[in-house]
């Protein structure tokens, strides 16, 4: 264990191996979909997950980002959520996958999610990979697909970041208290 972390919530192996059940439950749900896929990866914190996540869907995708921040360098959300990076594809007719790191209040998402359903696509889904129902102020937003639900603690690696480190660990950790105090 590393000098800087608490404890390690998901290893690796638990990571990956839920990602390949994922995959099998978005392969079943857009595989008779004849319209585009698009895959909008929330920029930056599911990276990894989207990168991982992707290679397990057997059809074809678009990729597309969004940055949203609704996170300065401190671990309590701000309450207000800014978009810094808009999509560049037209996704009037498509389906849209959002593919989250971690919902939390769920304000993030419900902006994004708002933003997109007026630009009128086929479906809007969502993927997270960690859900924090605690947490949720906006308690009507429930991603389609998740990961793994975790208690209320501040989490960082694979993709999560603390002030934009750690996020290159392969597994998610808690970090000592000391580490942002
Ligand atoms: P929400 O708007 O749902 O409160 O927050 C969503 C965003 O807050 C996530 O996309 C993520 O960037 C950040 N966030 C929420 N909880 C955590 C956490 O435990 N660790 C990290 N690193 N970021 C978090």
């Amino acid at each position: 264990m590393r000098d800087d972390l608490k404890e390690i919530i998901l290893t690796e192996e638990q990571i990956q191996k839920r990602i390949v059940e994922l995959g099998c439950e978005l392969n079943n749900l857009y595989e008779d979909k004849l319209e585009d896929l698009i895959v909008v990866c929330i920029l930056k914190g599911a990276l990894m997950f989207t990168a991982d996540l992707v290679r397990q869907i057997k059809r074809q995708v678009v990729f597309d980002f969004m940055d949203v921040s609704s996170y300065g360098g401190d671990t309590e959300s701000s309450g207000s959520v800014r978009i810094n990076k808009d999509l560049e594809e037209d996704i009037k007719g498509k389906h849209v996958l959002i593919v989250e790191d971690i919902v939390d209040t769920g304000l993030t998402l419900k902006k994004v999610i708002e933003i997109l359903q007026t630009r009128e696509p086929a479906s809007i889904k969502v993927c997270t990979l960690l859900d924090k129902p605690n947490r949720r102020t906006e308690k009507h937003i429930i991603p389609d697909f998740n990961g793994f639900e975790i208690p209320d603690k501040f989490v960082v690696g694979y993709g999560l970041d603390f002030a934009e480190k750690y996020r290159n660990l392969p597994f998610i950790g808690v970090l000592k208290p000391e580490m942002y105090e």
